[in-house]
């Protein structure tokens, strides 16, 4: 049987944002024990993420927190420069911490961001997590898959964590100081070493988990948020 999947999922505003949830949602759907935790980037939770996560019948946990302004993304700031989803995976990291209980609740806790595209397969390989859990990651940092064995860094999507691991260090928590890029591998290192990573996906051959990013909308002519 799977533990339960706590998957984080960080997600704010715009013209994309329920298709990308919806597609997210209906992906959730299909994996028997999960529990999503959406954390919306704004100042209220809104009704249009409150009812889909109603609509995905999924059990799930609903939170708000801003990204402060002096981190929020400009448009013209060029995507690599900023972190996204900080505030957001750190709620989430403060509700488990505050709603669930060493040695009673078990899972494996997967950072799920909302735009990314899941086979199902991976989650059957999150289930098999001990402590650390590693697998490429499609379509990332300009290559076409990203493999823990071969690289030092980790996509985001590319590992999961005992629930374990999360509840005992309250210290592990995601930071602006942490140099984008080396944030995944900065959060690993509270909990485990390079060589204690635990191969997933067939050795880490496989890859069932792709970095892609949905194309800005073009509404009444005009491109909705320019990013670089
Ligand atoms: N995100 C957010 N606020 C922002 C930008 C992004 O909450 O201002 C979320 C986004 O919905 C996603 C995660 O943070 O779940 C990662 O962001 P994005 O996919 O834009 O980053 P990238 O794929 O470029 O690393
Ligand atoms: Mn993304």
């Amino acid at each position: 049987k799977l533990p339960i999947i706590y998957a984080v999922t960080p997600t704010y505003w715009r013209y994309v944002q329920k298709a990308e949830l919806t597609r997210i949602s209906q992906t959730l759907q299909l994996v028997p024990n999960v529990h999503w935790i959406v954390i919306e980037d704004s100042e209220e939770k809104t009704d249009l993420v409150r009812n889909l996560i109603l609509e995905s019948k999924l059990i799930a946990t609903h939170l708000n927190a801003k990204t402060p302004p002096f981190e929020q993304i400009k448009d013209k700031d060029p995507r690599w420069k900023r972190h996204r989803g900080v505030e957001q995976r750190n709620m989430a990291l403060a509700w488990l911490r505050e709603n669930l209980q060493l040695n009673k609740d078990k899972g494996v806790v997967y950072f799920m961001d909302d735009d990314n595209t899941y086979n199902i397969k991976l989650f059957t390989e999150i289930g098999k997590v001990k402590k650390v859990g590693v697998w490429p990651v499609g379509l990332v940092g300009g290559l076409n898959a990203e493999t823990p064995i071969l690289d030092s860094t980790t996509d985001m999507a590319g590992f999961a964590i005992n629930l374990d691991l999360i509840l005992a260090k309250h210290e592990a928590v995601f930071s602006y100081a942490m140099e984008k890029g080396l944030q995944e591998s900065e959060f690993l290192s509270y909990f485990t070493t390079k060589e204690e990573l635990e191969p997933l996906a067939d050795n880490c051959t496989k890859v069932y988990v792709w970095h892609t990013r949905t194309e800005k909308p073009v509404v009444n002519g005009i491109v909705q948020g320019l990013e670089v």
